[in-house]
């Protein structure tokens, strides 16, 4: 049935558009009519750009009616994580800094969603400036996880994962920094891809870290992630830490031959502080992909237990520096009450910023002060390196690594906000694949006792994605964990 698309794949979306079954214009209207429905509970959004959506399905129902060629993802709707640019249309970062604050420009991503005809339907909510692990720190509001509405949906990018889980757009892009896609695709039972480092444009993505930002995207399966990911990714002359290579023709990756192929899971992160349910799916997953023919071997990663207090220290101190544009005088919010320059600068960064980022600020700048920068920035740095000889190692001997994206499934929000450390330790299974700068996904793999969905991390070498797509495809093929929200 036609009302029934908006829960489908983006491919059974193109093949009834392409069958005339239903216009790129009426695929909006279900999908505006399931975000008025489900917006209220869920709060996904921060702001809806139908005028932009429409505009481009306008387009998507002319070629069709001339018969011309279609962009694979034409006409497929998308969620935009609110920390893109997109011309004319707010992008917030989810603060109050940024609350008025309207793009002149559009990200590359942006651009290239255009070419490819794939209508933006809103800018989804996200932790401040992309700070956090559930979405809780947004200045505007929480976004909750459309498979309980107590839970939260992961972070930072959780609107953009509630918005897919959800059905209110069939996909959606996100920006991972510590494992931002990755950590609320797993909460909300979806696949998120965080690409090579480069692979795609960071033009137009209000920075955080800017050595470890990448785009990606969020789809309910395999195929439909692996699809946006090609319409997103390429050498952008904008970015100067673009990859000026040729980009892969993901969809020729999803097949099942993976006979043969080396796995390793990574014993660090498969320990005692792993919830029993997380931990007896990734142990099936292995069996899985065993019963497939991959080969499945233990590995190391022996300075994992240093990465978290690394990403923190770099993070913050790139977060330091890179937020020290927001002064209430280029853009943005402005303290309306300030006597001088300076306690105007001080006014609008005490009153735009949340407790999230200011903390952060200030670890940062300590981080980075004379006195401070060799015991703590410098030795992070050659930390950094030492945790990525450590992945260079286990690559020699495998094609993939495989482990938990997170130790636990969705937690109860509210439960973790007062405790920072409690939140970052979350990020322990997905932050060392920024810091190696290596490609990483996360795919649904089970359900704890709670009906919560389990995430199973796939990493890949630098430029790995194919065969990481090939891997997380076979897996979805012979296994059935992909399921919609009941809202
Ligand atoms: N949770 C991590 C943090 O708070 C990662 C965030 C991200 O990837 N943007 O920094």
């Amino acid at each position: 049935m036609k009302d029934d698309l908006i829960f489908k794949t983006a491919s059974a979306q193109r093949k009834a558009l392409l069958a005339k079954e239903i216009s790129a214009k009426e695929l909006l209207d279900l999908t505006y009519e399931r975000i008025e429905k489900t917006e209220p509970q869920v709060e996904s959004f921060n702001s809806l750009t139908k005028e932009l959506a429409y505009e481009t399905a306008k387009c998507v129902d002319e070629k069709i009616s001339k018969g011309e060629n279609l962009p694979l993802l034409a006409g497929v709707p998308l969620a935009l994580k609110d920390n893109m640019c997109a011309k004319n249309s707010f992008t917030t970062a989810s603060s109050k800094i940024l609350a008025n604050f309207k793009s002149p420009y559009n990200a590359t991503v942006v651009e290239k969603l255009n070419e490819n005809l794939i209508p933006i339907v809103g800018k989804a909510n996200l932790d401040e400036f992309a700070m956090g692990s559930s979405t809780e720190n947004s200045a505007t509001k929480t976004t909750k996880n459309p498979w309980n509405l107590n839970k939260v949906p992961g972070g930072s990018s959780g609107g953009s994962a509630a918005a897919v889980a959800a059905c209110q757009s069939t996909l959606a892009l996100g920006s991972d920094t510590g494992g931002s896609i990755r950590l609320p695709a797993s909460f909300c039972g979806i696949v998120g891809i965080k690409p090579t480092y480069g692979r795609v444009s960071r033009y137009g993505l209000i920075a955080f870290a800017s050595s470890l930002d990448q785009i990606g995207p969020f789809a309910r399966n395999v195929e439909d992630a692996a699809l946006l990911l090609g319409a997103i990714a390429g050498h952008d002359k904008n970015d100067q830490t673009s990859i000026d290579l040729p980009v892969a023709d993901y969809s020729k990756a999803l097949n099942t031959d993976v006979k043969g192929l080396k796995i390793g899971f990574v014993k660090e992160l498969l320990s005692e502080g792993t919830q029993p349910e997380v931990k007896a799916a990734i142990e099936a997953a292995l069996k899985s992909y065993e019963a497939m023919g991959a080969e499945i071997v233990e590995v190391s990663i022996p300075h994992v237990k240093y990465s978290i207090g690394v990403y923190y220290i770099l993070a913050t101190a790139e977060a330091s520096s890179n937020l020290a544009r927001f002064d209430g005088v280029k853009y943005g919010y402005r303290t309306q009450e300030a006597e001088s320059l300076i306690e105007m600068y001080k006014k609008t960064r005490a009153e735009g910023f949340g407790d999230e980022v200011k903390r952060r600020i200030m670890l940062g700048t300590y981080a980075l002060s004379s006195g401070y920068y060799d015991a703590y920035y410098k030795k992070a740095q050659q930390l950094r390196t030492i945790i990525k000889n450590d992945f260079d190692k286990v690559f020699e001997k495998v094609d993939l690594m495989v482990t938990p994206t997170c130790p636990t499934t969705a937690f109860d929000i509210g439960s973790k906000s007062s405790d920072p450390l409690a939140m970052y330790l979350m990020d322990i299974c997905t932050i060392t694949s920024n810091l190696a700068g290596v490609p990483a996904m996360s795919i649904p793999c089970g359900f704890d006792n709670d009906g919560m969905p389990i995430g199973l991390q796939l990493i890949a070498p630098i430029l790995g994605e194919e065969t990481m797509i090939k891997a997380a495809y076979s897996f979805e093929q012979a296994n059935d964990f992909n399921k919609i929200a009941k809202l």
